[in-house]
């Protein structure tokens, strides 16, 4: 797949993306993009888990990321995130059309990504890169959803057939679609592709 139209399409629409062709190249646009001292709230990610970002922001940042915190605190810690000065979280699927596409359970994601801070920062595997809109949402149903499902232990039809069987489940991951055509209000909104498999 040839990327330069995803950047093209993505700035067009108002997205600030960047391309690094290996996560330590992607690691370093972001340690460079977000001023030391920073408040950031993530969005739960295996994706940025294995960028390593965690482990090199520790010393220079204030880092509100559920794995630092005990459960009790968590829902506090969604409160505090609304209003960090950064959110760092992946997608289901990004579009060559430049269109970014999610599907919450909890939808703090997706609240975060529309309403939250003004400074919002997507890191994603060049594995998630997908033609259209309907290719995103079907890759969120089909090979995101299934494998998230997997790992939270989720009941839903999809943790044991690997396909989305649009499920009326009471575990059902899928309670909200959203797909950003351009930043909303005033953000910046901010991309980091890398040329990688990385995360679901
Ligand atoms: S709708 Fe249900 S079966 Fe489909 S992906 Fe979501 S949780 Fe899985």
């Amino acid at each position: 797949m040839q990327y330069a139209l995803l950047i093209e399409n993505l700035r067009k629409r108002g997205f600030v993306p960047f391309f690094a062709d290996s996560v330590e190249k992607g690691r370093n646009i972001v340690l460079n993009l977000i001023p030391k001292g920073s408040v950031i709230g993530f969005g739960g990610s295996v994706t940025v888990e294995q960028t390593g970002i965690l482990d090199a922001m520790k010393a220079d940042y204030t880092l509100l990321h559920r794995s630092l915190f005990d459960a009790s605190e968590h829902e506090q810690l969604f409160q505090k995130m609304h209003v960090a000065d950064w959110y760092i979280a992946s997608a289901n699927a990004v579009a060559e059309t430049g269109d970014i596409i999610n599907i919450d359970g909890r939808g703090n994601r997706v609240a975060e990504m529309l309403f939250g801070p003004k400074n919002i920062l997507i890191i994603c595997g060049t594995n998630k890169v997908v033609k259209d809109i309907n290719e995103g949402i079907d890759r969120a149903r089909n090979v995101a959803a299934p494998k998230n499902a997997l790992r939270l232990n989720k009941k839903t039809p999809c943790a044991y057939t690997g396909e989305c069987s649009y499920c009326l489940s009471p575990d059902t991951m899928c309670k909200a679609t959203v797909i950003h055509h351009h930043p909303t209000g005033d953000k910046n909104f901010y991309l980091v592709i890398i040329n990688d498999s990385l995360g679901y």
